[in-house]
C-alpha cells in the first residue's frame, strides 16, 4: 500500500489548497484554523458536528472556542451551511457540491447526517403572500453503509 500514500497527501493539500482559495475570495484573513476546518468539512462525506471537528483537528492543536468560532464565521461568509436535527445538535458541512437547495438525511442506526445531491428538495407550493427563502428537509432512515 505505500504507492497509496502520495495520493492521500496530495489530495490533502489539494483540498487545504482549495479551502485556503475560498477563503481568500471573502477578502478575509485566511488563517491555519480556518484553513484546518474548511477543507476537513469539504473533505467529509457527511455533516460534523463541533465536536467532531474539535476531535479531528485535536493534533492541530486548535482549542474549542476556535472551533466554534470559525465554524459560525464559514456558516456566515457561505462557506459552510449549519443543519440542525431533532436532539438540536449543529452540524456543519462545506457548500458548494450539492448547491443552495439539497434535502438532508439523517441515518438512525450510525446517526449520521449526509447532504443530498442539490434538486433532492421538493418546491412546495405557498400560499398566496408569503415568501419562502428557505426550506430545511430531513430525510430518515437507513444509510447506504449501514443498510449493506
Ligand atoms: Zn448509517
Ligand atoms: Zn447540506
Amino acid at each position: 500500500m505505500s504507492a497509496a500514500t502520495p495520493n492521500v497527501a496530495a489530495s490533502v493539500s489539494l483540498s487545504q489548497s482549495a479551502a485556503a482559495q475560498s477563503l481568500r475570495a471573502t477578502g478575509a484573513r485566511v488563517t491555519g484554523a480556518r484553513i484546518a476546518i474548511l477543507s476537513l468539512l469539504t473533505k467529509a462525506n457527511r455533516a460534523l458536528s463541533h465536536r467532531e471537528v474539535e476531535q479531528a483537528l485535536e493534533t492541530a492543536h486548535i482549542d474549542r472556542v476556535t472551533v466554534y468560532r470559525v465554524l459560525d464565521w464559514l456558516t456566515s461568509e457561505g462557506l459552510a451551511h449549519k443543519i440542525a436535527d431533532d436532539q438540536r445538535i449543529f452540524r456543519f458541512s462545506a457548500v458548494g457540491r450539492q448547491g443552495d437547495a439539497h434535502a438532508h438525511f439523517k441515518c438512525r442506526v450510525c446517526s449520521n447526517v449526509f447532504c443530498l445531491p442539490s434538486g433532492t428538495a421538493p418546491r412546495l407550493k405557498l400560499p398566496a403572500g408569503f415568501q419562502g427563502d428557505e426550506v430545511e428537509l430531513t430525510v430518515k432512515g437507513v444509510c447506504a453503509q449501514c443498510a449493506a
